[in-house]
């Protein structure tokens, strides 16, 4: 996708602090973080949500997960955390290209 800001920052026409790589995603720092820890999980495949999802991408949910552990075992303080995810735009989504938010840290604790 042209003109999708994860799909630039994917492409290396956007700067971005990247925390993980693998062949299916990249973790990169939140530009706004809403807690100590914010990170985004995000898909090389654009995808504009989970509704837009075909059945054969539902392996990104586990590779996902997968990131999800490995974070929580290296990033110091990480080890209680939520995943979160807006999909759709009416869900609060503003950057359609699916991304799962990493967040720990967080007084509250739950969302
Ligand atoms: P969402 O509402 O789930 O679409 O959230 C999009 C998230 O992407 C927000 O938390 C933004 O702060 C974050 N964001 C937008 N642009 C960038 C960027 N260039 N680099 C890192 N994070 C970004």
């Amino acid at each position: 996708m042209q003109d999708c800001v994860f799909c630039k920052i994917l492409r290396g026409e956007l700067a971005s602090e990247v925390i993980a790589e693998t062949d299916d995603i990249i973790v990169i720092k939140d530009i706004n973080p809403k807690a100590p820890i914010h990170f985004l999980i995000i898909p090389r495949k654009h995808m504009n949500d989970i509704q837009s999802m075909a059945h054969v991408d539902f392996f990104y949910g586990s590779k996902i997960f997968a990131m999800a552990y490995h974070l929580s075992k290296t990033i110091p303080n990480a080890q209680d955390f939520n995943l979160h995810v807006n999909s759709g735009k009416t869900a609060g989504q503003i950057v359609m290209h699916l991304h799962v938010h990493f967040i720990a840290g967080k007084l509250e604790g739950a969302l």
